[in-house]
């Protein structure tokens, strides 16, 4: 009767441990300020295009005329053609019938799962959100782990002895931060055109992509409709962490096994999912305005502004560090040799700073700590004051 997989998921205890550990440090402590650097969620308040539209459409849904009950299974065609210009503003095409707006890229990570047997061998780079692989383990599948480490500058690429049929894909990448050039990822679009597989690709982190050399979806790449579906998320871009609106591009030519994905996707998610408020996509639509692109772009450009100033700061402690300049995250190596938890204990206790440690993404993020620029600038500015008087840097 019970799904015995899940006795197979390795409890997370990441965040748990972190709250725990930063309780008792505080209760011991309690005229000592804690700098949190480790969340990944975004601090700022909803830019005002996007209050206006939540307001605008809650006031409508309070009239007879616009009223809306259940909402098209696939979004709104006003989120839909937004969406669709959005790519096209920057030459790629992804049609509207290619888009399912969602409540975010977590559920739609890990609901695509739905499409694929549990036979299916799935691909996963370490360390990764371990949404992916936690899904995976839920619906007992094989994983095969691609190694992100410093001789890959912490991303995977193909390797021609060994084969998958679900391909799982983060660039920029959380937890280091990296991501793929555009000839990198052509390499892993040819590698699944060749292979047959299928690449999940979660693009949540495009919005700080701003070196022209990485693409900001995989359908930048000639080949992808064939052989790729992409996540997006406005968490990151727009503070939608709390409001909740994503989607998903699956092209209508994408297939696999003679079965068409995005026919087969509509079918899920019409059965499973009754949508995304007409309040929250009229907000989303708001993001793709002009002053909506102007405000959230100011956010996200804020917080890349973070993300350099703590990149610069553990550099010039002579600390080495990846992602910073196209990410929201920083990913270092811890000084000394010292393990992850040990690092994050040595932080808190000493300079009242809390990073997330790396330990906590997979195997290879053991020894390493991700710092996160989304806490507001003078708590960065004051943490890395901190971490670079203890580590003989300068900020
Ligand atoms: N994908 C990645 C790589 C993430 O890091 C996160 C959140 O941290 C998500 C997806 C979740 O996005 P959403 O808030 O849209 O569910």
């Amino acid at each position: 009767m019970i799904n015995r997989n899940f006795s197979n998921l390795v409890e997370n205890y990441l965040f748990a441990e972190i709250e725990s550990r930063s309780a008792a440090y505080r209760a011991a402590n309690p005229d000592k300020t804690l700098l949190k650097m480790g969340i990944g969620d975004w601090t700022a308040p909803l830019c005002p295009a996007v209050t206006d539209a939540l307001r605008k459409a809650s006031s409508e849904m309070g009239t007879p005329d616009g009223f809306r009950g259940y909402g098209p299974y696939q979004g709104y065609g006003f989120l839909r053609e937004a969406i669709s210009g959005y790519y096209a503003a920057r030459g790629t095409q992804v049609a509207p019938d290619d888009i399912f707006v969602s409540d975010g890229a977590k559920s739609d990570t890990g609901n695509i799962t739905d499409l694929f047997s549990e036979s299916a061998t799935v691909m996963i780079a370490d360390p990764v959100y371990p949404v992916y692989n936690d899904t995976n383990v839920m619906s007992g599948r094989k994983i095969i782990f691609a190694d992100a480490n410093e001789e890959n500058g912490f991303l995977p690429m193909p390797d021609e002895s060994t084969r998958a049929d679900v391909i799982y894909l983060c660039t920029p990448n959380n937890p280091c931060g990296t991501a793929y050039t555009r000839d990198k990822l052509a390499q892993w679009v040819e590698f699944a055109t060749r292979t047959g597989a299928l690449l999940l690709c979660d693009f949540a982190y495009e919005a700080y992509v701003t070196d022209p050399d990485l693409p900001r979806s995989v359908y930048e790449i000639p080949g992808a409709r064939d052989c790729a579906i992409e996540f997006c998320s406005l968490s990151k871009t727009a503070g939608f962490t709390g409001v909740r609106c994503g989607w998903t591009v699956i092209p209508k030519e994408l297939t696999r096994d003679g079965v068409n994905l995005n026919a087969m996707w509509l079918r899920r998610q019409s059965t499973k999912f009754n949508g995304v408020s007409y309040i929250v996509q009229r907000g989303a639509a708001a993001v793709f305005t002009p002053a909506g692109q102007a405000q959230t772009g100011a956010q996200v450009a804020a917080f890349k502004a973070n993300a350099k100033m703590i990149y610069d700061a553990v550099t010039s402690c002579g600390i080495h560090c990846e992602g910073g300049r196209n990410s929201p995250y920083v990913w270092l190596k811890c000084p000394d040799g010292m393990g992850s938890w040990d690092f994050f204990d040595l932080l808190l206790n000493e300079e009242q700073i809390i990073c997330t440690p790396g330990a906590g993404f997979g195997k290879n993020g053991e020894g390493y700590a991700r710092l996160s620029a989304f806490s507001p600038r003078e708590v960065s500015t004051e943490a890395m004051r901190r971490f670079t008087a203890r580590f003989g840097g300068h900020c």
